[in-house]
């Protein structure tokens, strides 16, 4: 029986929440991006763990927190006890407790294949823009805006915006609006990284608030959980490029970056400088989401500090 369209939703609202205070848990809700790009596209809707392992191996090493690489058999396996997600292989591997998770050998060997529930593709088959409106409702709980494009590329889903058909916007309406413009004015209206200000008739361009701890995290909306910073700078920051030393205010960058030319060069001047600092001490970053973001978002190790 196929479900309506709130049933639908409410079956992969679990995916939206984060476990534990601030853990990151991007594991399935990859794993379900990767399979509604199949969808989307009209790719087949059954496939073997050895036919997504590298996308999603990609996908967790690129957007996921650092501890998630590698481990692309556990959603995989996992998503089963969601009720969305069905398995077919042999019946040594299938009927295993839901701890007993396969190895990525056994998965591939045993050729064990993933779908979701009949009951989820009959729904998504008789409404194709509950596709849309799933992918957006979860990268919008799990990622920054900065990063939602990105998200949705890396899953095939390029075409997908506010307009696409039955996408509505959940999580962004609930943010503070004023959070840009003070703390734009906190640091001055120019980046602390670079200290980008250009302005266009007087208006600052290319200049945004970042969530030092990701407002889907929890992070609140206040100037200690605020940066300003320029829209490449911004992208790199919430990507785990580059952290702030908690103790000095002094930026980190991943020892993961790479590359041979003028940008690597000028994102490695910015190791173990200063940040450009806010107009009061009140506005610093704070301990505790600078921490949080070092945890979950930055790209371990860092270079070392001299
Ligand atoms: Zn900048």
């Amino acid at each position: 029986m196929p479900m309506d369209r709130a049933g639908i939703l409410a079956s992969f609202d679990k995916l939206r929440l984060w476990q534990r205070d601030g853990q990151r848990a991007v594991h399935k809700p990859l794993l379900v991006l990767l399979a509604l790009g199949r969808l989307w596209r009209g790719e087949s809707r059954a496939f073997e763990f050895s036919e997504i392992e590298d996308s999603l191996e990609k996908l967790l090493t690129q957007f996921g927190p650092p501890s998630a690489q590698a481990t692309p058999h556990l959603p995989f396996w996992h998503l089963r006890t969601d009720g969305i997600w069905t398995l077919e292989g042999p019946s040594k591997i299938l009927d295993r407790p839901p701890a007993a998770s396969p190895s990525k050998t056994e998965l591939r060997q045993e050729h064990v294949r993933g779908s979701f529930s009949s009951e989820v593709l009959e729904s998504l088959d008789r409404d194709r823009t509950l596709i849309a409106a799933l992918a957006r409702r979860i990268v919008e709980s799990h990622f920054p805006e900065s990063l939602q494009q990105e998200v949705l590329t890396a899953v095939g889903m390029e075409g997908l915006t506010d307009a696409s058909p039955g996408v509505q916007t959940t999580v962004q309406a609930r943010r503070d609006p004023q959070f840009r413009e003070r703390v734009l004015l906190a640091y001055e209206q120019r980046c602390c990284v670079c200290g980008h200000d250009l302005r266009l008739g007087g208006q600052v361009v290319g200049l945004e608030a970042a969530h030092i701890k990701w407002f889907q995290a929890g992070g609140p909306d206040i100037e200690p959980n605020g940066l300003a910073m320029c829209s490449l700078h911004h992208k790199l920051f919430d990507l785990g490029v580059f952290t702030i030393a908690a103790t000095e205010f002094v930026f980190v960058v991943s020892q993961h970056v790479a590359g041979g030319g003028d940008a690597h060069q000028r994102m490695l001047s910015y190791h173990g400088a200063g940040l450009v600092g806010p107009q009061s001490a009140t506005y610093k970053p704070s301990a505790e989401y600078v921490a949080w973001h070092r945890d979950q978002v930055f790209r371990e190790p860092g270079r070392e500090l001299k």
